[in-house]
């Protein structure tokens, strides 16, 4: 159902000694998995998640999405793709000004869906995640648990055929990740395909789901019941002794000359360059306002806004969160002309 074939990404191919963040990567996910990518900060998980959707786009080889070869999609076509994939994020990324249940519906708004389909799927999606009874409340009075929980109900109440889980629990109590967890195997049982990047060991290690592991853009171990290891948790190896970069790269190379200043040895810091989520009665179903959201600083793939208070939390990695103006890969996306489906524009 998901065939990454051959799969180069290299972010920055321009620069004195780029780095591929996925390199030479061929994975298969079947219809109805629940697949586990663990692997050290920087590994490349998501990466290769971001592909399915094209929030980013491979340098080479193939990557298919349900019978559809999205390598190369046209930024046109990628709204369509985007209605099977639902994406949940570590910071939940929810719009701080709109209620729990205009957040699930804005991602139905986007899309241009009729208002009564709203009024059948917004509470369907709220009472798979268990938050029917706070249809009405803003996310400021949500628990941790809970707007991830909204960030569930909001990307499956489309019914996608993925989705797609980018560190999910990594700022949620372990109780509260479990809880998360028992969330999504009720909708894998239903038949979605979930493909979850996570450092969360206990969750690994409980679900015994099929476990790839990637490490410095490469799979390199693949289990059907896998388990967690403590490499899982480590750093990538910038700090590992890298040999000098061949004469001719030297000579040749004449911008961007930062990443082998880094390391102070005039090698690059890494050469891997090969070279390369029942109808509620309190549920404000009134017509909601589509307008523009001001308050809103950037936009998430599963059909949210990323709200300016969230953008606050901190992810675990060295990176700050996915999609904040640290992370350049909305940056990315924009400037490839290749647009989040339910993006606002300012
Ligand atoms: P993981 O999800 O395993 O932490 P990522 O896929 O986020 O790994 O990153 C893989 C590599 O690609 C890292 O070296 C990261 O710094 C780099 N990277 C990710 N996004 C970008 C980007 N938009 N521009 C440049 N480099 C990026």
């Amino acid at each position: 159902m998901i065939q990454w074939s051959d799969v180069v990404v290299c972010y920055e191919p321009d620069v004195r000694y780029p780095v591929n963040a996925l390199d030479h990567v061929s994975l298969r996910v079947g219809a109805g998995e629940w697949v586990f990518f663990v692997g050290p900060s920087g590994a490349g998980k998501s990466t290769l998640l971001k592909l399915v959707y094209c929030g980013a786009r491979a340098t080479s080889g193939k990557i298919v999405v349900d019978d559809q070869d999205v390598t190369r999609l046209a930024a046109r076509e990628i709204p369509l793709l985007r209605r099977k994939v639902g994406v949940i994020f570590q910071d939940f990324q929810l719009l701080a000004q709109k209620t729990v249940w205009e957040n699930v519906a804005f991602a139905l708004q986007v899309i241009g869906a009729p208002q009564k389909r709203l009024v059948r799927d917004v509470p369907r999606a709220l009472e798979t995640v268990g938050l029917t009874h706070k249809a009405g409340a803003q996310p400021h009075e949500l628990s941790g648990g809970e707007a991830q929980r909204v960030a569930i109900a909001r990307a499956i109440v489309n019914d996608p055929k993925i989705l797609i889980a980018d560190e999910p629990t990594g700022n949620l109590d372990p109780q509260t990740a479990a809880d998360i967890a028992q969330v999504l195997r009720k909708i894998n049982e239903r038949g979605t395909t979930i493909l979850m990047a996570t450092h969360d060991r206990a969750l690994v290690d409980a679900m015994k789901n099929r476990v790839v592991r990637i490490a410095e853009g490469r799979v390199v171990s693949d289990e059907a019941q896998g388990v967690y290891h403590p490499e899982d948790d480590e750093p990538r190896s910038d700090a590992l002794p890298t040999p000098a970069p061949p004469a001719s790269s030297v000579i040749s190379a004449t911008r961007n000359s930062s990443a082998a200043d880094a390391t102070g040895t005039g090698a690059p810091s890494r050469v891997r360059v090969s070279v390369a989520p029942a109808p509620v009665a309190a549920a404000p179903v009134a017509p909601i306002s589509v307008t523009p959201d001001t308050s809103v600083s950037g936009i998430a793939a599963d059909g949210a806004a990323r709200a300016d208070d969230n953008a606050a939390a901190k992810a675990r990695d060295h990176k700050a969160p996915i999609g904040s103006p640290e992370n350049p890969i909305v940056q990315l996306e924009r400037s490839s002309d290749n647009k989040l489906p339910h993006e606002v524009e300012r």
